[in-house]
């Protein structure tokens, strides 16, 4: 993008889709494992969305990120994935 500093960098929340900057997101790692930063791609969070889920029990969003291929699809087929299992959306057909 433009002037791809890391400061001031756009990352995408991976949960409503809404950018924000990277100072602004949180980490999220589906792997969860913080360390192992080799060869892997932070997912990222904007504030409200990370706070509703420390609400949620994070089992459930683990199981609708795995499902949804988080860091193995585009992001917007991820993000379509995502939006369409979150909101209970998802067609018969599919599988
Ligand atoms: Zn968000």
């Amino acid at each position: 993008m433009w002037g791809n500093r890391g400061r001031s960098a756009e990352v995408t929340c991976i949960a409503c889709g809404t950018s924000v900057a990277r100072s602004d997101a949180r980490e999220y790692d589906k792997h969860g494992d913080r360390f192992d930063r080799a060869d892997k791609e932070f997912e990222h969070l904007c504030k409200p969305c990370y706070r509703d889920i420390n609400h949620q029990p994070r089992g459930e969003l683990e199981a609708l990120l795995t499902e949804s291929g988080a860091g193995e699809r585009d992001r917007e087929e991820f993000l379509a994935r995502y939006a369409e299992l979150a909101t209970g959306a998802r067609s018969e057909n599919e599988r």
